[in-house]
């Protein structure tokens, strides 16, 4: 296809390497160019409107152009742009969004502060280390994630993503880090099996791997509580409460990744309040700052946090820490953020319009192209199959997705495919209209793809 790139285009392609873009082919094509975004819709370089059904990449919660959002981070700007929590440094905003998160996340003890969510995960991976040396496990070092998981890009945080692309050509995953089943019943229960028998076999699965590798080598889990990138994977009836007794038995941190689940997205506050996850310690971004500022974070329980405290006592300093981790501006976006979550009702409301996102997915599963609809909260996926088995795929996987995300972009409406599976995840102030809106291109392209 040869298209008229505008002048916008070209000095992208000429500038610019995308993540997560087939570079050859976008040169083809161009970029499509974003300028502004007002509530749950963003403006393209011709000034075409869009419904951003994804909230950017899982980000955007509070939509966009929030006058009150945006103040804080100008405010803070102003103020003090730049400090750091390097050497017993601090700021207000730190102290303030640590004491905010403390008090939303239940038996989190202490914040450590990064700008992403891979850099989080990154840490989550060295602290756990470094909390193994400081007890005189120094053989506990493994890491088990699962397949389908994503958990970021870094080195270590691409070793326990669980999808393919993150580990091509890239040398990864490392070792130490090793992977377990995807808790996706629909694709990967046996026959006939419910949703607790299968939550049984992969907490049994789990346990024979790590009995496989010794449990004095093992040292974390990390699950997403929905899986995001792997196709918005909801867990089976029982799945964490299978899973957890069996990291206690054999002293496993359990790493709650947040990072797309955490602030209201599932309808309560993080996605371990709706799965009974009970973290030992939790990753956090995105929605932290409603992507108004970048800014990630560890919580740590308490058990972890004076196990660490207490090592940099005999080591004599906290060897880690990024130059923008905790950035004030950052931490003033989060305070805005979570403070705007509490004043506006933000779980409340995401708990009110989700029945409709919900029922709209659920109504589409019985189109013929689609094999599964699933989600909770204000998240979802279809999942687009030749028939309702969970057995077949469409071949090549992702292409028919792909070709429904064009389709959809010419209608007004933004989404994500991940492979075969089409991911839903709104800015939550969305409206019952809005949510209306946002499905029924879906819809006439499932229909005109027929
Ligand atoms: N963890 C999860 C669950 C994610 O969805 C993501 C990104 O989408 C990450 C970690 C990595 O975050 P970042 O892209 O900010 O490094």
């Amino acid at each position: 296809m040869n298209v008229q790139l505008t002048n916008m285009q070209t000095r992208d392609v000429e500038a610019l390497l995308h993540p997560y873009t087939n570079a050859a082919a976008h040169r083809q094509v161009g970029a499509h160019v974003i300028e502004t975004g007002k509530g749950v819709y963003v403006y393209d370089e011709h000034g075409r409107e869009y419904l951003e059904g994804m909230a950017g990449l899982w980000c955007a919660g509070l939509g966009f152009g929030d006058k009150e959002l945006a103040d804080a981070v100008a405010e803070q700007v102003h103020k003090l742009p730049y400090y750091h929590l390097f050497a017993g440094r601090s700021h207000e905003p730190a102290i303030e969004l640590a004491e905010k998160i403390k008090e939303l996340a239940p038996g989190m003890a202490r914040v450590i502060f990064q700008s992403s969510g891979s850099e989080a995960n990154d840490t989550q991976v060295k602290l756990a280390w470094y909390y193994n040396n400081a007890l005189g496990r120094p053989e506990k070092k493994k890491i088990i994630s699962r397949k389908k998981g994503y958990h970021g890009v870094t080195i270590a945080s691409a070793s326990m993503t669980g999808l393919p692309y993150n580990h091509i050509d890239w040398d990864l995953p490392l070792d130490r880090f090793i992977s377990t089943g995807t808790p996706h019943h629909w694709r990967e229960a046996l026959d006939g099996e419910t949703e607790q028998e299968f939550s049984a076999r992969l907490a049994h699965e789990l346990e024979e791997l790590i009995e496989r590798e010794g449990p004095e080598t093992v040292a974390a889990f990390i699950a997403e509580p929905v899986m995001g990138a792997g196709g918005v994977i909801v867990p089976p009836a029982g799945y964490f409460e299978a899973i957890r007794p069996v990291l206690e038995k054999y002293d496993v941190l359990m790493i709650s990744d947040e990072v797309i689940n955490g602030f209201c997205r599932t309808g309560e506050w993080f996605g371990a309040d709706t799965y009974n996850v009970n973290p030992t310690s939790m990753s956090l971004a995105k929605q932290l700052t409603g992507g108004y500022a970048p800014l990630s974070a560890v919580a740590l329980c308490r058990e972890q946090a004076e196990v660490i405290e207490q090592h940099t006592g005999k080591i004599g300093t906290l060897g880690h820490g990024f130059t923008y981790g905790g950035h004030p501006v950052g931490c003033a976006a989060g305070v805005a953020a979570i403070r705007i979550y509490q004043e506006r009702k933000i779980l409340d409301h995401v708990r009110k319009v989700a029945p409709k996102f919900q029922g709209h997915l659920q109504r589409l599963k019985d189109h013929p192209l689609v094999g599964e609809a699933r989600g909770v909260g204000l998240i979802g996926a279809l999942e687009l199959s030749p028939d309702k088995s969970g057995k077949k795929t469409f071949d090549p996987a992702g292409k028919l997705g792909a070709k429904l995300m064009g389709e959809l972009v010419a209608r007004g409406v933004i989404l994500r495919a991940m492979g075969d599976s089409l991911g839903f995840c709104p800015p939550m102030i969305i409206t019952e209209e809005e949510i209306d809106a946002l499905f029924a291109p879906m819809e006439e392209c499932l229909d005109a793809t027929l």
